[in-house]
């Protein structure tokens, strides 16, 4: 039996593409219209066999997007997440702590976190909190995902 966690994931360069740097889910006319962002290759699947292992999946960006829009762009990919942090939010926790570091999950109650920044990396180590590293060019990056989530044990 594995550990369930409460998982966080970076949004650009993690789920959403900074241009065309990795292969992108459908997005139809209508998205385009509505302005939804389009999403990683894989990420609906990703997201929905973590929450079937009962893991939580939620969102900490340090972008200034408002909640609703990430919030309806996951849903026109068939994505519920828990929990959303935007910056807004971000600097608010951090105003209060007393951390020097672009993100903190522990102040969200999040057990790991997912993002392409090794610098994010080394304020984990820092700071004492889990990050997984995924590159953009990381055609397995689901695999990648599930390996190290696997390796949390209780
Ligand atoms: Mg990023």
């Amino acid at each position: 039996m594995h550990k369930k966690l409460n998982i966080s994931f970076d949004l650009d360069s993690t789920l959403i593409p900074n241009g065309k740097e990795f292969e992108t889910e459908k997005h139809h006319s209508l998205a385009k219209i509505l302005k939804i962002e389009t999403i990683r290759k894989g990420s609906k699947t990703l997201i929905s066999d973590l929450q079937q292992q009962g893991h939580k999946i939620h969102i900490y960006t340090t972008s200034f997007r408002s909640k609703r829009k990430i919030r309806r762009a996951l849903k026109y990919y068939g994505i519920k997440v828990d929990r959303i942090i935007n910056e807004k939010e971000n600097r608010k926790v951090f105003n209060s702590l007393r951390i020097n570091a672009s993100k903190y999950p522990p102040a969200f109650g999040f057990d790991v976190h997912i993002d392409d920044l090794e610098g994010v990396n080394i304020e984990g180590n820092k700071f004492n909190f889990n990050v997984i590293v995924v590159q953009p060019s990381d055609k397995n990056w689901i695999q990648t995902i599930k390996n190290r989530i696997n390796s949390f044990k209780d």
